[in-house]
């Protein structure tokens, strides 16, 4: 295990000497200590990523700077089983979701983008006049990839893998809570002779590290991945510096059940919608919608799922609801359960901290609240937990606007057998992904982002490419 920066593809301490502990979650224990990088890390950071751009990365073929994206997948999945423990690790989700979803899935992002490389390019124009216009595709320069801790690996593959492939360099900042994987992905990058510079990783706190990576006058683009709060805070932090950004934020996603739906596929959905992840999922379908006509038999079942589902030892591969990843989001949850009784809500399953045996770790119970109206909290605020709020509506006219009465918009699902009804919702949801009759499904070719308050720009598919790549119009003079 690394717990080391990484800059210039040397592995240092921080100039500052300070360390920040790493959290196994599922057991309460300290299992790393990593360097917090201050200003001069930063600034070292900044000029080997600046110098790699004019250097050997520069000067590579777009064939073979696409060949090392390859390869950094190739090397993830040969070391997919130590990198899935270390995600398991600091994150608290179940070894099965590590090893079978999350690292395959980063994989598959490197080697989707290695194919892009030589295939972002300009194109001639026919100007009036004389004249032979083209453009050039460039990199923005050096990318800051400032990453949550839900998906720790995959949300950076998101980011590097189209930045590199493009011919950028960047800076990993992962969450504090979870560093330890993107310092995997450093060590599968230098393993494949990704040059000096090319990708650096600095760990430490978003409210030290992180805000001077928003300040720095060297870096040109920001990818940033969290909190709703933190993106504005981001926005408001680079504006001296103009920086590009594409900020991937929070969400309150509508699950919306219609009577004449697969009711059994449509309970899987509603339960998987949230408890998959352990809810700490941006795209989690948090808001149940409940066709009025339905709403008793189909809640009993989506309770009677949730009962069955306990937490266990993330470690264990039988295990699907791991720890909550930290302390303070355990916290979090429990509050929002509390509120939610409170104004009201009627809880249908779970409401309490669980014990798997050990008396450690930060367990919680999948919890369902029926009976959520509108204006309670739960119906308002993302919890970023394993806490579902159900509501219902009368119509589909009423369902499309109790889903869309949300400062979010990042996902949606619409279950129904009614092919017109699916897709007549499915362009009414202000949301950036509609799943119809399935629910957290993604594929690296197709695009993800938010509307309205969820962010903006797309990670992902061919649309990804754009926020890392800039164009230069070249003009030349024909006129004899
Ligand atoms: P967060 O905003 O607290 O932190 C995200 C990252 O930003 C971390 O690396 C953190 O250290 C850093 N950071 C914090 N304050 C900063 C600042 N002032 N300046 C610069 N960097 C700063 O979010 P989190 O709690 O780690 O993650 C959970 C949030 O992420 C949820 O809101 C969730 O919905 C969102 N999320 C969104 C998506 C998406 O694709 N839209 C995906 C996953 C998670």
């Amino acid at each position: 295990m690394r717990s080391q920066l990484f800059i210039n593809n040397e592995w240092r301490d921080a100039d500052s000497g300070a360390m920040l502990d790493v959290i196994n979650p599922a057991t309460e224990e300290t299992i790393a200590r990593v360097p917090s990088a201050g200003q001069a890390d930063l600034d070292g950071a900044v000029a080997a990523a600046r110098a790699a751009l004019d250097g050997p990365w520069g000067r590579l073929s777009a064939r073979d700077r696409g060949r090392l994206v390859w390869n950094i997948g190739e090397k993830l999945m040969e070391r997919a089983d130590d990198i899935a423990r270390l995600e398991t690790l600091h994150n608290g989700k179940p070894i099965f979701e590590s090893r079978r979803i999350e690292v395959p899935a980063a994989a598959d992002c490197f080697r989707y983008y290695a194919g892009w490389a030589d295939k972002v390019h300009g194109e001639t124009i026919p100007v009036s006049g004389n004249y032979l216009t083209y453009t050039l595709r460039e990199p923005v320069g050096v990318v800051a990839a400032i990453v949550p801790w839900n998906f720790p690996l995959l949300l950076t593959a998101w980011k590097v893998a189209p930045a590199l492939a493009c011919g950028n360099t960047v800076i990993i900042k992962p969450a504090s809570q979870t560093p330890l994987t993107a310092l995997a992905l450093a060590e599968a990058a230098a393993a494949v002779g990704l040059p000096p510079g090319v990708l650096n990783v600095l760990t430490g706190p978003g409210s030290t590290l992180g805000e001077m990576i928003v300040a720095h006058g060297g870096i040109d683009k920001i990818a940033f991945t969290g909190e709703t709060s933190t993106g504005r805070q981001i926005m408001r932090g680079s504006a001296a510096s103009l920086k590009r950004l594409t900020l991937e934020l929070g969400g309150k996603s509508p699950n919306i059940v219609f009577a004449d739906a697969d009711l059994d596929a449509a309970v899987r959905g509603a339960t998987t919608g949230i408890f998959y992840g352990k809810g700490e999922v941006c795209a989690a379908g948090s808001r149940l919608f409940v066709d009025r006509s339905i709403r008793d038999q189909f809640l009993d079942k989506v309770a009677a799922r949730a009962k069955q589902l306990t937490p266990g030892d993330p470690m264990n591969p039988r295990t699907r609801l791991g720890a909550i990843a930290s302390r303070t989001q355990l916290e979090t949850d429990l509050r929002h359960i509390e509120l939610a009784k409170q104004e009201g809500a009627t809880l249908l399953a779970g409401g309490a901290r669980a014990d798997i045996g050990t008396g450690k770790g930060y367990f919680l119970q999948p919890t369902v609240f029926g009976g959520v109206t509108p204006a309670m909290t739960i119906a308002r605020e993302e919890i970023f937990g394993p806490v579902l709020a159900a509501l219902e509506f009368a119509d589909v006219d009423e369902a499309i606007a109790r889903a869309n009465d949300t400062s979010y918009g990042l996902a949606a699902g619409v279950w129904t057998r009614d092919i017109k009804k699916a897709h007549y919702v499915a362009r009414k949801l202000q949301a950036g992904t509609v799943w119809i009759n399935t629910y957290n499904i993604y594929d690296t070719a197709a695009p993800f982002g938010g509307y309205k308050q969820s962010g903006f720009g797309r990670e992902m598919g061919a649309h990804a490419l754009e926020h890392y790549s800039q164009i230069k119009s070249v003009w030349v003079d024909l006129n004899q």
